[in-house]
C-alpha cells in the first residue's frame, strides 16, 4: 500500500488450521502473504504460522477479546486508506467462539468490502464426523459455566429438534457430559471429538451414560467438540403460539408468503403446517 493508493480497502476473514498445517488453504497462504496487515489473536503465535508457511506479512496487528473494541477504528483506518486487511484467529475461522465480530460488522456499517478464505471449524467438522445428522444444527460453541444461563441453555439442548454442537475445555468435559445425561437422559447418543486433524485424533460414539462412565475412568486431555443426538420426539418441547406467531411473522418481513412461512416454521419447529398457518392469523385453539 502506498499513500497515494486510492483503491479500496478489503478486509478478508481467513480460515486458518485446527490443528493440522496441511489444512490451509493454497488461497489462504496467498492471501495471507499478500495482505497490508494480518489482525490476529496473538501476534507470536500468528507470527509462527507464517514463518512456517515461509511468508512474511507486512505487519500482524493483535486484535484479541481484550481489545478488539479499540482496534476498531485502526482498522477502519487502514481499510480507509486502502488496505487489505486479512483476519485470522489462533485456529480454524475467525469469529466462531473467538473474536473478530465487532471489526467485521464496523467494516460492513462503513462501506468497506468483506470477503473470506473459508476452511477448517471445528465445529464443523466434528458434526461431519459424530454421523447425527447435519441437514439442521445447533451450534453451542462454550456453554455458560454455571447458574441460570447454563441450566436453561442445558434444557434447550435436551429438548432441541436438532443435534447440538459444543465446545468444551478438557478440564470441565466431564462435569459438562454429567450435566447433560442429567438433563438429556443417558441414552441419549452424542459423539466426542478430540483432537480433530492432530496426532492423536478420536472420535467416540456412545451414549451420554458410557461418555459419563469413560471421562470418569481417565482425566481428558486435548481440545474436545461435543456433538449431542437430537432429542427423541417425545422428549421435544412443543412450541407456544406466540412462538410460532413470531417465526411465521418475522419469515415473511423477509418476503416470505404466509402459506410458505407457516410450512418452514412448521418444518423448523415441529408442528403441524395447518397449525403454524392458523397460529399465524390467530385462529388457532390448541
Ligand atoms: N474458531 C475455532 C473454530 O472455528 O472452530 C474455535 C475456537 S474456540 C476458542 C476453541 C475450541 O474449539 C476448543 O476449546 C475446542 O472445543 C474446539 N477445537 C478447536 N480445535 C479443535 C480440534 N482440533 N479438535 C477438537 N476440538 C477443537
Amino acid at each position: 500500500m502506498t499513500a497515494g493508493d486510492r483503491s479500496p480497502g478489503e478486509l478478508v476473514i481467513v480460515a486458518t488450521p485446527i490443528g493440522n498445517i496441511g489444512d490451509l488453504s493454497p488461497r489462504a497462504a496467498a492471501t495471507l502473504g499478500e495482505a497490508d496487515v494480518v489482525c490476529c489473536e496473538d501476534t507470536r503465535h500468528t507470527g509462527q504460522l507464517l514463518a512456517r508457511l515461509g511468508l512474511r506479512a507486512s505487519r500482524l496487528l493483535s486484535v484479541h477479546a481484550h481489545n478488539e473494541r479499540e482496534r476498531v477504528a485502526e482498522v477502519l483506518e487502514l481499510l480507509e486508506r486502502g488496505a487489505r486487511v486479512a483476519l485470522v484467529s489462533d485456529a480454524g475461522t475467525p469469529t466462531v467462539s473467538d473474536p473478530g465480530e465487532r471489526v467485521i460488522s464496523a467494516a460492513i456499517a462503513a462501506g468497506h468490502k468483506v470477503t473470506t478464505v473459508p476452511g477448517p471449524s471445528a465445529a464443523v467438522s466434528a458434526l461431519v464426523v459424530a454421523g447425527l445428522g447435519t441437514a439442521r444444527w445447533r451450534f453451542e460453541g462454550f456453554l455458560p459455566r454455571r447458574g441460570t444461563d447454563r441450566a436453561k441453555r442445558l434444557g434447550e439442548i435436551a429438548a432441541a429438534p436438532h443435534p447440538s454442537v459444543i465446545y468444551e475445555a478438557p478440564q470441565r468435559l466431564s462435569s459438562t457430559l454429567q450435566d447433560l445425561a442429567d438433563r438429556c437422559g443417558g441414552d441419549r447418543k452424542v459423539a466426542v471429538c478430540r483432537e480433530l486433524t492432530k496426532r492423536f485424533e478420536e472420535t467416540w460414539h456412545g451414549t451420554l451414560a458410557e461418555a459419563c462412565e469413560r471421562s470418569a475412568a481417565s482425566a481428558a486431555r486435548g481440545e474436545h467438540v461435543l456433538v449431542v443426538a437430537a432429542a427423541p420426539a417425545e422428549q421435544r418441547s412443543s412450541p407456544s403460539q406466540g412462538e410460532v406467531q413470531s417465526a411465521v411473522a418475522s419469515r415473511m418481513s423477509a418476503g416470505a408468503s404466509r402459506r410458505q412461512a407457516a410450512a418452514d416454521v412448521a418444518a423448523d419447529l415441529g408442528v403441524p403446517k395447518r397449525f403454524a398457518y392458523e397460529t399465524s392469523l390467530g385462529r388457532s385453539d390448541r
